[in-house]
């Protein structure tokens, strides 16, 4: 399995290349350069396995010779084997249509755990037997961050460096960030906000100097092997839901454009799907494109749904090189005018092109609250705001057929936020009892980048 940059000008990788290497080069992201197809009666057979046997099934085509098929499953064994439900992914039925498939029973209670917890056991695996050590940088607004010192904790050959914006996360995040004590695992609390750490990562990224020192390496969602851990519950659900018989749509909770891009993967391997309905709060951007062509980053809105309030969707470019006709230098092109003028227009036919399986809905606060509060008092079930997002999508549009919403953090995750639209506080799960006991260990740095450099340059192994 060979993978090339959207851009076009990068070097085609294996997929230990892309797993370890994140960005391309080129500044583009990677894709399989030909799809791997499921039949329907390949997904026909998958009825009945458990996540991990499906799991095998949707990975194995991408990874090549470069894992056997023991070590992959010995790899998902383990990293969903800590999940804190055997189903790992369980569907919980809300009414006679309405489904919520509940991401969140890995180690941080986000779904970012599902993606993380294999790409750390990935990371180990690759390194195991090179002398190469990785140094893992990145910012964190609170739930990519402790899903990634999860998965990383105390594993060989990385360490891992997390700039947080210092105060500015929820009790919950930064402990679960700060109370893992080992001793490859470095929190940074940076005297800024969550702008200036994304900022000085950037920096670190571009200084090549610095970069050259060490093995630079990202975790956040522009990572192939992340996408490709998502793509798995697209069709464990649907399967459950009578796929291939059955076309499922699937309500997304949006930020980056990652988990909804991975229902679209699932598509495009064969998975018949109904609508992939990509849910905003009013930071629309993706929202806006797929309605009218605007790709327009606008002013940054806080929300009660902090981990979809973007400006700039990373992940999108992974469309935009399907709806450029798969060229990489015309996409390059596109992407330089956007980078300039913060804005890209999508031609008439490019909107058709992503309307075959997109539908984009916008849900502002009202409609949030009116989700959780629907949940709640008619069904019994308390879900987390961005959750809520996704739901007030199922709700509101005309969909065919079963509609499964992405449940994407726990609530006891955004317990303000829920307890103000419910009434209700919920409570850690049993399984994170302690978390408020633990001993934090986190290191204040000034809103600098020097400083920043020097500290991780004091503790990081050279390359
Ligand atoms: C990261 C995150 C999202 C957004 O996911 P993307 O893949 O960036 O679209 C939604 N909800 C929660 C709880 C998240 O942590």
């Amino acid at each position: 399995m060979h993978y090339q940059s959207t851009r076009g000008a990068a070097p085609v990788l294996d997929f230990r290349g892309v797993t370890l290497t994140g960005l391309a080069s080129d500044g583009g992201l990677y894709l399989p350069r030909k799809w791997p197809r499921l039949s329907a009666g390949n997904i026909a057979d998958m009825r009945g396995l458990s996540y991990v046997e499906t799991a095998e099934r949707v990975i194995a085509p991408f990874v090549g010779d470069c894992l056997s098929a023991d070590e992959l499953r010995g790899l998902l064994r383990v990293a969903y084997g800590g999940f804190g439900h055997a189903a790992v992914t369980p569907l919980v039925q809300l009414d006679h249509r309405q489904w919520l498939l509940e991401l969140f029973h890995g180690p941080t209670l986000a779904f970012k755990d599902v993606a993380l917890q294999l790409l750390g056991g990935l990371f180990e695996r690759f390194l195991a037997g090179t002398t190469q050590h990785l140094t893992i940088v990145g910012a964190t607004s609170g739930d990519t961050g402790s899903a990634a010192i999860q998965a990383v904790a105390g594993r060989a050959g990385m360490d891992i460096f997390m700039l947080h914006p210092k105060g500015r996360v929820s009790e919950v995040q930064r402990r679960q960030m700060t109370t893992i004590q080992a001793a490859n695992v470095h929190n940074i609390a940076v005297e800024g906000d969550f702008d200036d750490c994304q900022r000085h990562v950037k920096a670190m990224f571009n200084d090549a100097a610095f970069n050259g020192r060490f093995t630079l390496s990202a975790v956040n969602s522009i990572n192939w092997a992340r996408l490709l851990a998502q793509i798995v519950y697209y069709f464990h659900a649907a399967v459950r839901l009578g796929a291939p018989d059955v076309r499922v749509n699937f309500a997304v909770p949006t930020g980056n454009f990652g988990d909804v891009f991975a229902g679209y993967a699932a598509a495009k391997m064969g998975l018949p799907l109904g609508r992939l309905v990509v849910a905003t709060n009013v930071n629309d951007i993706l929202a806006r494109a797929l309605a009218s062509g605007d790709y327009s980053s606008g002013r940054l809105v806080p929300t009660a749904t902090p981990s979809m309030d973007i400006q700039v969707s990373s992940n999108f470019e992974r469309l935009l090189f399907d709806l450029h006709g798969q060229d990489g230098a015309a996409l390059a092109a596109a992407m330089a005018g956007f980078e300039a003028t913060r804005r890209l227009t999508l031609s008439a036919e490019q909107q058709a092109v992503a309307a075959v399986h997109f539908t984009p809905f916008r849900a502002d606060a009202d409609a949030m609250t009116a989700a959780m509060q629907w949940a709640a008092q008619e069904v019994g079930q308390v879900i987390d705001p961005h959750t809520a997002v996704g739901l007030a999508a199922a709700r509101t549009l005309p969909l065919d057929g079963p509609v499964v919403t992405l449940a994407t953090a726990h609530p006891a995750k955004f317990p303000d936020a829920v307890e103000r639209a419910t009434g209700h506080r919920p409570g850690l799960p049993a399984r994170c009892a302690g978390l408020f006991d633990r001993v934090e260990r986190y290191e204040t740095v000034a809103n600098d980048q020097a400083a920043l450099q020097a500290f991780i340059a004091a503790r990081a192994v050279a390359a």
